[in-house]
């Protein structure tokens, strides 16, 4: 048995069905897929052979985490080592890092746009939720590690301000920092992949960055 919920493995459809007729795949696994595939002949998001990446659609909507990351994980293994793997819809930066070291390439997530906007602030200590009154005289930039626009020239007093003043430019500088933090995370973990320190730099991550309070 493979071990993951009917439920989760109508998940896997869309990773079936990347032109991946995986190379050794489980026979149950391929069975399951199979069957969604069966059900759902017509879909127009049925990626074709030639494309470019592999997407892997219908995690992270409300599962456990350990399940999204066990899903993924049995999903990679069976994918092309030759083509990207894009996780759609993910997600918080330490379900990045997981689902990285399960073998995903790409993301994509509305997350540090919209928490920007929500006055959440993404940092390399945890998310920050910038209206709270411990912020209203801190000096201090809204993540020291960063080196972005905001955090550069801002305090978190400052962004705490325009949050509660309504302020379109605050969501506009909180964005600029959410977006810096994704990407500068992304770049770290290439970077320690090309090192060979993923694992060192994964679990450092996980020390630093707390999952208290993301919205
Ligand atoms: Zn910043």
């Amino acid at each position: 048995m493979h071990g993951i919920p009917e439920r989760h493995l109508e998940r896997l459809w869309i990773a079936g069905a990347a032109g991946l007729r995986p190379r050794k795949v489980a026979k149950d696994l391929e069975r399951a897929v199979a069957a969604r595939l069966d059900r759902h002949p017509e879909s127009s998001e049925r990626p074709q052979e030639g494309d470019l990446t592999v997407p892997l659609g219908g995690l992270s909507v409300g599962e456990p985490n350990e399940t999204m990351y066990e899903v993924v994980a049995q999903t990679t293994q069976y994918l092309p080592v030759e083509k990207p793997r894009y996780l759609m819809g993910v997600g918080t930066p330490l379900d990045i890092i997981e689902a990285v070291a399960r073998g995903v390439d790409m993301f994509d997530c509305v997350l540090p746009t919209r928490n920007a906007r929500n006055g959440q602030l993404l940092t390399s200590e945890g998310p920050v939720n910038i209206k709270n009154a411990q912020y209203a005289e801190d000096d201090g930039p809204a993540d020291p590690a960063c080196k972005c626009y905001t955090c550069r020239n801002f305090s978190r007093a400052y962004l705490r301000h325009l949050y509660m003043a309504g302020e379109m430019t605050g969501g506009t500088l909180n964005t600029l920092h959410n977006l810096s933090f994704y990407l500068d995370t992304m770049s770290r973990i290439r970077e320690a992949i090309a090192f060979g320190r993923f694992e060192d730099f994964r679990q450092g991550f996980h020390r630093t960055f707390t999952r208290r309070a993301l919205i």
